[in-house]
């Protein structure tokens, strides 16, 4: 599972586990990326922050690891390209990419969409507005456009993004409900996201 995890959250936690569960998956990876570069990199605290609160949120389920792999490679980072990586490495290992519907609806307008598909299950959890009907006639599309291998995955639905918990955060609103307490105490005590938009 990837993400930018800025920060890891209920929502991506809860996905993660559905996923596991559902398609008895061994072991789930939690990957923060790197710089983003559809994102604005000056609203994103270092991949070392990003991680160690990722490492917070996971170190309770025995099947959650993380992985630096994308932070320590730097710059861009591209999920075909650490999907392709990720199955040279470890040849016998069938991979699945877990992510929500807002990124099942953009995934055409990722870096050479074919060769994700090519190296991957997709497992797409609903979000935020699109319903399930949507979400299946996205998926014949891809189906048929790229030959992709793209599961539904059965979940609630969690009104929860890393975006607004950065608001609530200057805001000072409470983020009690929204990460584990650990990833709130660790944001707390090294003070992030308390003058951002
Ligand atoms: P931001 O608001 O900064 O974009 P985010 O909450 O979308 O943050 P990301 O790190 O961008 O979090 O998301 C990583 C992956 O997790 C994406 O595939 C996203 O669709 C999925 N995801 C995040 N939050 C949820 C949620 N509440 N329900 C389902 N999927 C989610
Ligand atoms: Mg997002």
């Amino acid at each position: 599972m990837g993400g930018t995890f800025n920060p890891i959250h209920n929502g991506h936690l809860m996905i993660a586990e559905k996923a596991r569960e559902q398609f008895a998956l061994d072991e789930v990876l939690f990957m923060p990326c790197g710089v983003p570069y559809m994102k604005d990199a000056r609203d994103i605290e270092a991949g070392e922050i990003r991680a160690e609160m990722t490492a917070l949120a996971i170190q309770g389920n025995p099947a959650f690891t993380l992985s630096r792999m994308e932070i320590e490679q730097g710059g861009n980072t591209y999920t075909y390209e650490t999907l392709e990586t990720l199955k040279q490495k470890n040849p016998d290992v069938v991979y699945y990419f877990i992510l929500g519907a807002d990124s099942l609806f953009h995934l055409e307008h990722w870096a050479s969409p074919e060769r994700l598909f090519a190296a991957c299950h997709i497992l797409a959890a609903v979000r935020d507005g699109r319903t399930t009907a949507q979400m299946e006639e996205k998926i014949r599309s891809l189906r048929k456009h790229y030959g992709a291998s793209i599961f539904l995955l059965e979940t609630e639905t969690l009104d929860i993004s890393s975006s607004d918990i950065r608001r609530k955060i200057s805001a000072g609103e409470s983020i009690a409900e929204d990460v584990p307490g650990e990833v709130a105490e660790y944001i707390a005590a090294h003070q992030l996201y308390r003058n951002r938009t």
